[in-house]
């Protein structure tokens, strides 16, 4: 399988060359040429696959025979191995838990699939590869944790300075080994601009080889499509049109779910929920693409303002804004809806969600208002005591630290500050 850039003007590479080089020449997001439906069979009997399996057959045309099928499922069992819930709250209203991997939101998934490729792609290579990526809260620790102590690899985490929780900032700069963090004095669309001008750096690419660990990577954004697949196993029984809501940020995760629709999912329609940073609610409504910078939310991984996925979604219907509308809704909500939401489920499920979880119930909601008689999925994108400080404040309860994050409390935070670019690029030549 080859990928192309989505900007046309880059030679076109293999899965191994687009994991490695993260982002093409021409600074276009890498898509495979092909998406090619899996067997109707495939669907129908999924309940008796297992979650590796499942897994197996939807990535294995995206790697092809770059990774050995052995070795790919020895991969994909190392990634796979925490649960991956669908619980029911209300009536045709469930959630898809995605938090009970080892930093305990959905990024742990991409990141540890990353890891695994680009370590087995660095057995035989002479140069290290430097893995360069901005983070809004989550994929830091999830990179983190998922490449620590892999050989050959470096990285290098760029976090907005006092915008990410106590709990995030702590994943990702405590670990130490082959991990550094540089803490931005900015926002995460700096650290987001910062990264991108490093990929088309001259001075650093002659110098090192440099990847991206953010969904623009193939390896990162792909293997989100697993777990929808694996919702829709569960849900499947319900027999009513299965509707997901994806609490969207950069929009790799939704763009991941849209990707395993065109592999023949049964599903109806993806609604991409978002706090203020409204920039494809928006787009949704008007027809035109406006990116602004970022505003700071309760739900802090979704503060992007300039969504980098969002193309590739417009890319997979072929640019009609038709098609698209009709397969994807969008909402945004405010801080003060999104605390009503998390006190809302409290109280009538009894469920402690998080922010960006709740931000996804509400365009679950709102979607199901005008289209009852769907079974609607909202993603659990993190566990709630990633966000302690919010949550605590609005319900009253209060929440046991689970023995993954019990585990970075005590350590010693380590970053390295930094303010322009002149900064990375300098870090990054010593
Ligand atoms: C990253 C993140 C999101 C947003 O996901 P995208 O793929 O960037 O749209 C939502 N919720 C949480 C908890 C996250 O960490």
């Amino acid at each position: 399988m080859n990928y192309y850039s989505l900007n046309k003007k880059a030679p076109d590479v293999s899965f191994k060359d687009a994991v490695i080089k993260g982002i093409a020449p021409d600074r276009g997001l890498y898509f495979p040429e092909q998406i090619a439906p899996l067997p109707d069979s495939f669907f129908e009997n999924i309940e008796e696959l297992s979650n590796e399996e499942i897994a197996f057959n939807a990535i294995h045309q995206f790697v092809s025979d770059e990774i050995p099928n052995e070795k790919l499922r020895e991969i994909l069992a190392n990634v796979l191995d925490f649960d991956f819930p669908v619980v029911e709250l209300e009536d045709d209203v469930a959630t898809l838990e995605l938090f009970h991997g080892p930093t305990m939101a959905f990024k742990d998934v991409g990141a540890r699939f990353m890891a695994n490729c680009l370590g087995y792609f660095s057995e035989d290579a002479t140069n290290e590869v430097t893995v360069l990526v901005a983070t809004s809260g989550d994929t830091g620790g999830a990179v983190a944790n998922g490449f620590l102590g892999v050989e050959g690899v470096k990285v290098v985490i760029l976090y907005p300075s006092g915008k990410v929780s106590d709990i995030q900032e702590r994943q990702l700069t405590t670990l130490g080994q082959n991990i550094t963090a540089l803490e931005v004095d900015g926002t995460f669309d700096d650290c987001q601009k910062m990264v991108k001008t490093a990929f088309l750096d001259e001075a650093l690419l002659s110098n090192m080889q440099l990847t991206s660990a953010n969904s623009i990577n193939v390896a990162r954004w792909l293997p989100q499509l697993f777990y929808f697949l694996f919702a829709y196993k569960q849900a499947k029984s319900k027999d009513k049109k299965i509707v997901f809501s994806v609490p969207s940020g950069n929009f790799g995760n939704i763009c991941a779910g849209l990707v395993a629709q065109k592999l023949g999912m049964p599903v109806k329609q993806f609604v991409a929920a978002t706090n203020i940073n409204d920039t494809v609610p928006e787009f949704m409504k008007t027809g035109s693409y406006n990116p602004k910078p970022s505003k700071a939310t309760i739900s802090n991984a979704m503060d992007v303002g300039d969504p980098s996925n969002f193309i590739r979604i417009r890319h997979l219907f072929k640019d009609n804004f038709e098609a698209l509308a009709q397969n994807l809704t969008s909402y945004t909500f405010t801080d003060d809806e999104t605390k009503e939401a998390l006190k809302l489920i409290y109280k009538n499920s009894n469920y402690v969600a998080d922010p960006h979880g709740a931000v996804g119930y509400l365009g679950l909601k709102s979607y199901q208002s005008t289209h009852p008689n769907t079974y609607g999925i909202f993603l659990e994108t993190a566990h709630p005591v990633k966000f302690l400080d919010v949550v605590e404040e609005t319900i009253p309860e209060k929440l046991a630290i689970p023995t993954q994050i019990q585990k970075v409390m005590g350590k010693e935070k380590k970053s390295i500050p930094i303010k322009i670019y002149d900064d990375l690029k300098s870090f990054l030549l010593h």
